[in-house]
């Protein structure tokens, strides 16, 4: 795969499928319809070049309010294919931007280690310099992608740490990470999977997320509970409503109306209580024209 360097660049539309979580990537089937007609799959990235839009890039220099950035959600900043070089244009924007938070989430865990210790090397600085306004975050989906991602994500130096278990696939057990005397878990975010194939969610999982979270005294985010939550008997919301058939029925095809759950899992906290509205850079969710036609392809 060739990289231009040279170029305009932003890191383009493109992912591979890691781990089980990746299965129904909504990135994927959007970049297929709406963007570059890519699918993320390994074959393809051979078609693909990564580069920086520097136009992009610079978006977050210009816009003087202070906002809370997510870095890039059509992809994974800690791609193998792409360069440490680029990650750290990324990298020295979000530094130079102080009065932004940036957020970056990977499901590559080991990478995101190797990029700090790259950079600090790259610096001749200690790594925890590095940029105080920084998240980063790894996803979790299973107990053993937790296992795996975690303790590098708690090797990582970041101004505050976070947890996605989103889709949650089954029953998880954080407790060791959450309750780390040394490195703090800032923040867990859980929910299930929607859309075609959606697996099921069962609501217990989640309950126990929010309990170890109560315990260490972990904020704890209920994005949504997917397109088909369900109540095991073992779970306090069992009886709910219809909730155990809620597919049917619910009116957000998501999950995503709080107003539609078991009030004990309307629970949405942050680590601090005044955080700037969250905004999508580098990707957007919906590609505009002027990102794809910036996404170069090799065909
Ligand atoms: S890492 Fe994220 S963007 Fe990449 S394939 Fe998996 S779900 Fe999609």
């Amino acid at each position: 795969m060739a990289v231009d360097f040279s170029g305009k660049a932003i890191t383009g539309t493109f992912c591979t499928r890691i781990s089980p979580g990746c299965q129904h990537c909504y990135a994927s089937v959007i970049n297929k319809r709406f963007g570059t007609g890519l699918e993320y799959t390994v074959p393809n990235l051979a078609k693909h070049e990564f580069f920086i839009d520097e136009k992009i890039l610079a978006e977050p220099l210009n816009r003087k309010k202070p906002a809370r950035i997510f870095v890039g959600d059509m992809f994974d900043l800690f791609h193998e294919a792409i360069p440490f070089r680029l990650i750290k244009q990324v990298w020295d924007v979000a530094a130079e931007c102080d009065w932004h938070t940036f957020q970056v989430l990977t499901k590559r865990a080991q990478r995101m280690r190797e990029f700090s210790q790259w950079i600090a090397g790259d610096d001749h600085i200690s790594i925890a310099e590095r940029p105080r306004n920084l998240w980063l975050g790894v996803s979790a989906e299973d107990q053993k992608r937790a296992d795996e991602r975690i303790p590098l994500l708690l090797q990582t130096p970041a101004a505050m740490r976070f947890l996605s278990v989103e889709p949650q696939l089954e029953a998880i057990d954080l407790t060791p990470y959450l309750e780390d005397p040394v490195y703090e878990i800032s923040l867990v975010i859980c929910g299930g999977e929607s859309g075609p194939g959606a697996r099921p969610f069962n609501l217990a999982w989640a309950e126990s997320i929010l309990e170890q979270c109560k315990a260490a005294g972990v904020p704890f985010f209920m994005k949504q509970i997917g397109g088909r939550p369900y109540a095991s008997k073992d779970s306090p919301s069992f009886g709910y409503s219809t909730l155990v058939f809620r597919e049917h029925f619910m009116k957000d095809r998501k999950g995503g109306d709080p107003s539609e759950w078991p009030e004990h899992l309307r629970v949405r906290e942050f680590p601090q209580s005044q955080l700037p509205r969250l905004e999508v850079w580098a990707c957007k969710s919906n590609p505009s024209p002027r990102l794809l036609h910036k996404t170069k392809q090799l065909y």
